[in-house]
């Protein structure tokens, strides 16, 4: 049994120069092999007028970034594994694939190195939500396809009780947690609130939970949610989001729940942005930008400057845990910001809102997009779940637009939809719905959230 509460004393702990420092040598040979491997790269380069065999970590603002879109690309032109595999196929030994939200799924290649990275930085990750040897984990990510599963290897490697059901399997989830199987839940926000509104959840005896860990989707970051589900299932949240194209589990949240933690240190380096002019910013307390991810030891499928749209707002740092890197919350993904009045809002500010009229409603909504304009003109159009029986609550419904209307400065629209045809029941949620798009929009992450 350890006693460290910290699983990789070294590098988490570590300053900023010497987590610099580890970087910079890890991207010295990772550029090279991205130079001599991997085709798709080589013209990327080529085309920004990177021509140098050396370009170190300090001018990486230099290389273009890299998007989902250019990496579905990759795929297509060199199927299976696209124009980025730098390995032979014969190295490749384990595939994920991706939900196809947006399209056809395309897949992510991953080398024995590759798989034990992955296990590496989502050991701290987890770790750091307080999952150590001596807990039991139910766990609702699914094994595969998607990178979610990937978190079976990292339980597997801390020494916890796994406890895995498959993901939707409500009534297994309750039975498992009732029977005292788990005093961890894995579990994406949205099903974690579904679980906090279910009346034989309250109060169990024999129950043994104390900790949930969301992942998958923004929710467990959002005090609305997270004092809901806290306050109802008597337990503590904590979250942990990867994103796929880079290590499924990347960012956890420690006990003292002031953002998550950045875990890739040495295997991944991470950049902040502008989200509109995309200049380089400091990553430091209190500034809000567009996380920018770099591969420094990925094998098969390495990303460089990958824009993972998630805009963050960076938490002081150090921390009471002993962690040294930096701590950060999700504001909102990119593809669901809208604009209104040239002010950006994204629908976890709605959520904010929302969650203060339950128990008449869910907690779940969701933004309507019924153009592509990113710009929206009020009244902005929202859908709101409600418990079954309250959907023709007018009193309800005005009282939710004018809440709305005195905290954000504009006036929606709401639409109260009962439980049944909300959709999605308690998986995950997509914070905007657009009827032009049969697909739903966009999306990126690891932990169950597509990839
Ligand atoms: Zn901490």
């Amino acid at each position: 049994m350890r006693n460290d509460t910290i699983w990789d004393r070294e590098v988490e702990t570590e300053t900023h120069t010497l987590a610099f420092a580890r970087a910079s040598a890890a991207w010295e040979k990772q550029f090279r092999h991205l130079v001599d491997h991997s085709s798709f790269y080589q013209r990327k380069f080529r085309d920004a007028g990177i021509t140098r065999a050396n370009l170190t970590l300090n001018e990486i603002a230099r290389l273009p970034f890299s998007t989902k879109d250019e990496l579905k690309g990759a795929i297509d032109e060199k199927p299976p594994f696209g124009s980025n595999l730098c390995v032979a196929p014969e190295m490749v030994k384990r595939v994920y694939q991706t939900s196809g939200t947006t399209g056809a799924p395309s897949v992510l290649a991953l080398t024995r190195a590759d798989m034990e990275m992955w296990t590496t930085v989502g050991t701290r990750t987890y770790f750091a939500t307080g999952i150590h040897e001596d807990n039991s984990v139910l766990t609702t990510f699914g094994a595969g396809p998607f990178v979610a599963g990937h978190t079976h290897f990292v339980l597997s490697r801390i020494g916890c009780r796994s406890v895995p059901v498959a993901p939707g399997d409500t009534d297994r989830v309750i039975f498992g947690l009732k029977a005292g199987l788990a005093d961890t839940l894995l579990s994406t926000p949205s099903f974690a609130q579904y679980l906090a509104n279910k009346p034989e959840m309250a109060g169990s005896k024999g129950m043994q939970l104390t900790h949930i860990v969301t992942g998958g989707e923004p929710g467990g970051g959002i005090p609305a949610i997270r004092d809901h589900i806290q306050d109802a299932l008597d337990v503590t949240v904590t979250e942990v989001m990867g994103i796929g194209d880079v290590a499924p589990s990347l960012f956890g949240e420690c006990p003292q729940q002031q953002g998550m933690h950045f875990c890739g240190g040495g295997h991944v380096w991470v950049e902040l942005v502008d989200p509109d002019s995309r200049e380089p910013m400091t990553i430091e307390a209190g500034a809000v930008g567009e996380l920018v991810y770099t591969h420094l030891t990925r094998e098969a499928m390495p990303v460089v400057r990958f824009l993972g749209g998630d805009i963050v707002r960076i938490e002081g740092s150090p921390c009471e845990c002993g962690r040294a890197t930096f701590r950060m919350r999700v504001i909102g993904r990119r593809d669901d910001m809208f604009i209104v009045r040239g002010v950006n809002v994204y629908p976890s500010a709605i959520l904010a809102v929302v969650g203060r009229f339950r128990p008449r409603v869910t907690g779940r909504a969701r933004i309507v997009r019924t153009t592509a304009e990113v710009s929206v003109t009020p009244p902005v159009p929202v859908e709101v779940e409600v418990v079954d029986g309250h959907d023709a609550d007018v009193k309800l419904r005005s009282e939710i637009e004018e809440a709305i209307h005195s905290t954000l400065i504009f006036r929606a629209k709401v639409d109260l939809i009962p439980e049944h045809s909300f959709g999605d029941s308690g998986y995950k949620t997509r914070l905007t719905r657009n009827p032009l798009s049969p697909q739903g929009r966009g999306q990126g992450r690891g932990q169950g959230r597509g990839a």
